[in-house]
């Protein structure tokens, strides 16, 4: 952990942040298009979870900096959106006993070098104060699930975690994920939480679209 930082501070020297929406130099996120962000609208929560906090419309600026996370490898990015998260939790607090992230599978992980979720839910963690409880596992790598439609995606995930500790999980938990799209993922995971025997699964990501016919607000 203290190399990662160390290394971070290095990088940082070497190549001064660039906003990850616009390029404009100085920060990750500049404050211009942070500003621009625009608040998810308060939503009932997709079905198998208890509650749900997204924190902002999916937009240009926010796709822009999940791809440089994801696709771009590019782990320092998770360090602007985990303080979105944060903020928006802080404002908006949800019930909570630990953080868990919503795992990868072991391929998957190898291939990206980390898991985005978990480097959100670490930033969370450290703004909150609440645990990061490791344990809920990836069993079944399910593929690229966002060329899937709402029904197929529900059928593919189904059954792909498993809480992999023998003493049970943390009775409330709190998942983080980066975009929430139809709820399917986060809905498997929180399946296999309550068959370990968690009570509550609430859920919070970065940002979400907007459902046809919804209103921004
Ligand atoms: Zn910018």
């Amino acid at each position: 952990m203290i190399i990662r930082d160390l290394l971070d501070r290095l990088l940082d020297l070497l190549f001064p942040d660039r906003c990850l929406a616009c390029g404009r130099a100085g920060a990750l996120l500049c404050a211009r298009c942070r500003s621009g962000l625009r608040p998810y609208p308060p939503e009932a929560p997709p079905d198998g979870l208890d509650g749900v906090a997204v924190a902002c419309l999916y937009d240009s600026v926010v796709r822009k900096a999940i791809h440089r996370m994801k696709y771009g490898r590019m782990r320092r990015a998770a360090a602007p959106l985990g303080d979105l998260l944060a903020d928006h939790l802080l404002a908006n607090p949800q019930p909570a006993d630990a953080l868990m992230a919503v795992p990868l599978h072991a391929g998957r992980l190898a291939e990206r070098g980390f898991n985005q979720s978990e480097e959100l839910a670490a930033r969370i963690a450290r703004r909150s104060g609440l645990p990061l409880v490791p344990g809920l596992l990836r069993c079944r790598d399910t593929g690229h699930q966002a060329s899937l439609g709402r029904r197929a995606r529900r059928a593919n995930i189904e059954a792909a975690f498993v809480w992999a500790v023998h003493a049970p999980p943390p009775a409330r938990v709190l998942l983080v994920d980066d975009v929430l799209t139809t709820g399917a993922t986060l809905a498997a995971c929180a399946d296999a939480l309550r068959a370990a025997g968690t009570r509550e699964v609430r859920a919070v990501a970065i940002a979400r679209s907007l459902a046809p016919g919804q209103r921004s607000p």
